[in-house]
């Protein structure tokens, strides 16, 4: 059976989402006929052209009632025509000559968003022209993706598409409604791309990865027009967002849609299904309506070793686009620069902090490779990709596999940039530290989480304020630049130990072992330690019936119940202005005004 793969938008822009590509390598070592596509950059590529904005522009001419801002955005609807494809063309590297020009402010039209020359001058100095063209390329699209989204299509955001709608939904009902109103624009044009694909590769098989919230209207907008369109062609759906909402689904209603729901690890799942075998972790509705579970708990798996390297065919024609929207060059990491996706393992080594979704496979199972197979992988890419510039996607790359791949790098002489997720330990020595940045390590994001060694403790990282402090320190005098993952609202937590940490990050950025951080919310997630046994940390369930669709996040009750919303602001206000190099004498608690 041939299967096209897809990756629904919208999502990032800059670099191929990893999952399709590693699904396609597997597949076709299995010698099975498999194609993929990026919906998300094709959508966005096929969205901000000359014609296609000459048509919002139209429909939105049509509007009585405007913003101020968008009324602006209209009256210089001449500019955005004439300057969208160039732009695009910047954005993707096709024409670099066009730096100079795009780095001029006076270039832009005046928007809310357009920085001062000051500014300019600060994030870029006198030669950055490049990234300070990117950066106001950005800033141009951003208010072209807020254009579109008020006036236009509600659902369209810049990388993500009706995220807001299904963020939380215990139940199916809102977004089945929101799929039998008519196409938007952008869905038409969505469905356009898709129409195409199928017409060139004629699959028998339309398999949507999910990773967020952000792409499940459109998987099923696609779907739902394929069962139209193409009624004899099977559908399926899995990836991340499946993973952790979709487990204890009960309404049948989504079969309407897709044929099959695949759980964890696409790999075997998708096998069995397209050669015929025993299905595995895999839902469908059976003639009687009912939901049936093949083989859910089993967990029976590819090994690691044997997943075959990611493969890219298919996806080397796009033209992903770079995008800068912070001055932060650690924070441009993730939207900036053609990264070849891969993992160095699989799941996590520690696997035990109570917030994490240490129950899940894509956590739970913890298993590497030979390191001469892990940079042959690397180098296979490279040939494909022509890219040499590396992010391992991994949960948390555990150092002793680091040094070997640093060391086995070192010796096939590569010249190679990468950054990955670690854990703040005292094994990231300078010695370490120091043959990371000889290979290639550029730099590495992992969690501090909270400050507070109470909430350390109660969270079961496994690390202290003070071996994360000097981990930090080694990596910024070697020259790896950090980012901190970093969270409020912990069961138990106090608003003192939430002022706490964030003075303990304020410190961090001042002696500059980080360079970049943000602070997510806590969810107590029913797959984790907290959410299995909420007790352990302080917190009682709050008792709501169970949703017959999506379910993770758990409500519950704690002591020291803090304002999240003000809290959260706060710490996010002050970490946005450190990560500007700003605000690093101000009391922490004017950031809470
Ligand atoms: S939070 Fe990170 S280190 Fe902790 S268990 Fe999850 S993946 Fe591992």
């Amino acid at each position: 059976m041939k299967i096209l793969l897809v990756t629904p938008p919208l999502t990032q822009l800059n670099t191929p989402y990893p999952a399709t590509c590693h699904l396609l390598g597997f597949l076709r070592s299995k010698s099975i006929e498999a194609e993929q596509m990026d919906l998300s950059i094709e959508l966005v590529q096929a969205l901000f052209t000359q014609n296609k904005l000459e048509e919002i522009f139209q429909q939105v001419a049509a509007h009585t009632k405007l913003s101020k801002q968008n009324r602006i955005i209209l009256q210089q609807a001449d500019f955005y025509l004439r300057t969208i494809e160039p732009v695009m063309r910047f954005l993707s590297g096709k024409d670099s000559s066009l730096a100079q020009r795009f780095s001029e402010r006076a270039f832009w039209p005046a928007s809310k968003r357009l920085p001062s020359d000051d500014d300019l001058e600060w994030g870029f100095g006198m030669i950055g022209n490049h990234d300070r063209a990117t950066h106001l390329c950005t800033l141009y699209l951003k208010d072209l993706s807020d254009f579109i989204n008020q006036t236009i299509d509600p659902h369209f955001e810049l990388i993500r598409y009706a995220e807001s709608l299904c963020l939380r939904l215990p139940e199916f009902e809102p977004l089945q409604a929101e799929l039998q109103k008519p196409h938007s624009l952008i869905d038409k044009l969505m469905l356009e791309l898709i129409a195409k694909k199928v017409t060139e590769t004629k699959p028998e098989m339309v398999a949507f990865s999910i990773p967020f919230p952000g792409n499940l209207y459109s998987a099923l907008r696609c779907a739902q027009w394929l069962r139209k369109e193409h009624p004899a062609i099977k559908i399926s759906i899995g990836g991340g967002y499946v993973n952790t909402e979709l487990r204890s689904i009960t309404d049948p209603t989504i079969f309407d849609y897709t044929d099959y729901i695949l759980f964890d690890d696409g790999e075997l799942p998708l096998l069995r299904l397209l050669t015929g075998g025993e299905l595995i972790r895999t839902l469908y509705r059976s003639s009687t309506g009912e939901i049936v579970r093949m083989n859910f708990d089993n967990k029976e798996n590819i090994k690691f070793a044997e997943i075959g390297t990611p493969d890219y065919d298919g996806l080397l024609s796009n033209n992903y686009i770079n995008l800068i929207e912070l001055t932060n060059p650690m924070h441009a990491l993730w939207s900036n620069g053609k990264w070849n996706k891969m993992m160095l393992a699989h799941g996590c080594y520690w696997g035990k902090c109570a917030f994490c979704d240490g129950s899940l496979d894509y956590i739970h199972r913890y298993e590497s490779a030979s390191i001469v197979l892990i940079v042959n992988r690397m180098e296979e890419i490279m040939q494909q990709t022509g890219q040499s510039g590396f992010h391992f996607v991994d949960e948390a790359a555990p150092p002793v596999l680091l040094r070997k791949l640093a060391e086995e790098i070192i010796r096939r002489k590569l010249t190679v940039s990468y950054w990955t997720n670690v854990r703040f330990e005292k094994s990231f020595t300078p010695e370490l530290c120091y043959l990371m940045v000889q290979s290639g390590c550029i730099a590495i994001s992992g969690g501090l989480e909270v400050a507070s060694p109470r909430i350390l403790e109660l969270i079961n990282k496994g690390i202290t304020i003070e071996t994360a402090r000097e981990s930090m320190k080694n990596f910024a005098e070697a020259g790896i630049m950090t980012h901190a993952y970093l969270m409020y609202g912990f069961p138990t937590e106090t608003a003192l130990e939430t002022l706490d940490s964030l003075e303990i990050v304020r410190g961090l950025f001042e002696e500059g072992y980080i360079q970049s951080a943000f602070w997510h919310r806590y969810a107590m997630t029913i797959h984790s330690p907290s959410g299995l046994h909420p007790e352990t940390v302080g917190a009682k369930h709050i008792e709501t019936p169970k949703g017959s669709f999506a379910n993770n996040e758990i409500p519950f009750t704690t002591a020291h119940e803090i304002d999240l919303e003000y809290y959260g602001k706060g710490l996010n206000l002050a970490t946005y202005n450190y990560m500007q190099g700003v605000g690093y004498d101000k009391n922490i608690r004017e950031w809470f005004r």
